[in-house]
């Protein structure tokens, strides 16, 4: 009898909260429109910028996990992921700003969907592991993945309104402005974070409305935070490793 009464229990519970997959929140159409744009030379910072890297060094990182050195390779100017080590991300905490990075997924690139130069740049890191708002970074040049889980996508969120994605070895670059969202002292939204995101020159997110966090299974969901670090993803796909140059930040009111 008993074991009657958990079975019903247990059937009632899966009815009032069906288990949630990741595929739920996967959007496979329509898919944004390709536009072919050329390549460009790197975008040097202005003099006002901060620059989060250069070239030269970690200095303005920090490891994700354990808030030591951060471990990625820096070699001949260019930022590699050195993967197994984790997230990296700024020592500095942000509230608005404007952002340049360039990205470049290596030219031997394997792997499909997801699994293919994976990155991600985090516009607020809210925490450990792959906490806050991903604008996720992977190779799109024909790479079939859902679409808003493709390259200048809000990750799981907000499909990009084109795709512009330079074949795998070319450089590309994506400037953002982030306005963070405001969290009133009970901790609910005042106002949520909005993202301007242009990817090689052409717009892809036109001042969005953030739902919240991206979460890779359920809803996005807010929880307050303050000023923030931004944050890079190592992905645990096994493909070759994505590479990063001019990483350039403006504090904005
Ligand atoms: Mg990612």
């Amino acid at each position: 009898m008993a074991a009657t009464f958990s079975l019903l229990a247990i059937t009632l519970l899966a009815q009032a909260a069906p288990a949630q997959r990741p595929e739920d929140t996967e959007v496979w159409q329509p898919e944004p429109p390709v536009v072919v744009v050329a390549p460009t030379p790197s975008v040097p910072a202005p003099a006002d910028a901060l620059v989060l890297f250069d070239g030269k060094n970690l200095d303005q990182w920090t490891s994700t996990k354990d808030k030591g050195a951060a471990r990625w390779t820096v070699r001949d100017g260019v930022l590699t992921v050195l993967k197994g080590t984790g997230n990296i991300e700024t020592k500095r905490k942000f509230g608005n700003y404007q952002l340049h990075i360039e990205w470049r997924v290596p030219a031997n690139i394997t792997g499909t969907g997801q699994a293919r130069g994976n990155s991600g740049l985090f516009l607020a890191s809210t925490g450990d592991g792959d906490a806050g708002y991903e604008l996720q970074i992977m190779d799109s040049y024909r790479n079939k993945t859902y679409v808003n889980g493709q390259a200048g996508a809000i990750y799981k969120q907000i499909v990009p309104l084109a795709n512009p994605t330079r074949a795998p070895g070319e450089w590309q670059s994506y400037d953002v402005i982030w306005t963070a969202p405001v969290f009133a002292a009970d901790g609910s939204v005042t106002s949520p974070a909005y993202a301007t995101v242009l990817f090689n020159g052409v717009l892809v997110q036109n001042h969005v409305a953030l739902k919240g966090e991206t979460r890779y299974i359920g809803a996005p969901v807010y929880k307050a935070h303050g000023p923030a670090a931004i944050k890079l993803q190592d992905h645990g796909d096994p493909s070759a490793p994505i590479s990063f140059r001019s990483i350039w930040i403006r504090d904005l009111k």
